[in-house]
């Protein structure tokens, strides 16, 4: 078994969606990204390419290229998954902690974890998600942006 660590942030903007583990989630600011901004899933990614020793999601996806402009980080996912199995890996569980002051999560989580679950081929007791604040400190409590913190395992 191998395990990967993986951490993203992105800072909120005006005129974007918010896209968070593949979910539309209602706000009034997005965040600013190449890609959709789904802080969520590059974080994931990155755990994934981690664990597997193939480096990072910059890597993989420059966001100096064209290909990945405005791209469903969904997308980026399932790569990443198919890499890993060319790899001969596959992927046993991760744990994900979303930290935002806003906007409240709880409701969204379920779909997050079936969007992840379903790009990953993986059933449900293999992905947990969960969100806490930073109690208003720093620049996530001051709602400049989001990060992500998460774990995978893969075998
Ligand atoms: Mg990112």
């Amino acid at each position: 078994m191998r395990i990967g660590h993986g951490y993203d942030t992105h800072r909120f903007v005006e005129g974007r969606p918010l896209v968070l583990g593949g979910v539309n989630v209602p706000h009034d600011k997005g965040l600013l990204a190449h890609s959709d901004g789904d802080v969520v899933i590059h974080a994931l990614c990155d755990a994934l390419l981690g664990a597997a020793a193939l480096g990072d999601i910059g890597a993989h996806f420059p966001d100096t290229s064209a290909d990945f402009k405005n791209i469903d980080s969904r997308v980026l996912l399932r790569r990443v998954q198919a890499l890993l199995a060319q790899n001969s890996h596959e992927v046993i569980n991760a744990d994900i902690t979303i930290i935002a002051e806003e906007p409240k999560m709880a409701p969204h989580i379920d779909v997050m974890r079936d969007n992840l679950c379903a790009d990953l081929d993986v059933t449900r007791d293999a992905i947990n998600i969960k969100a806490t604040t930073n109690e208003k400190m720093g620049f996530i409590g001051n709602r400049e942006g989001i990060a992500v913190h998460a774990v995978a395992l893969i075998g």
